[in-house]
């Protein structure tokens, strides 16, 4: 008589936190935020660059004020 006993391999995946990008100052390399996003300006609290990400170039441009 033989037993094969198989042991399922369960790889019990705990991982169900989505990964964010992250969002760093293109000057200083400061983490800014983490996350996707449509299109945002952000100032960076420490080199005080505003940059936008996420929108297109030419439209970024566009300031008001
Ligand atoms: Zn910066």
């Amino acid at each position: 008589m033989s037993k094969t006993a198989q042991a399922g391999a369960t790889a019990a995946c705990k991982k169900d936190e989505p990964v964010l990008p992250e969002i760093r100052c293109k000057r200083c390399n400061r983490l800014l935020f983490k996350g996707s996003v449509i299109g945002v300006e952000v100032k960076c609290p420490k080199c005080r660059c505003i940059q936008c990400f996420g929108c297109t170039d030419g439209k970024a441009a566009q300031k008001i004020q």
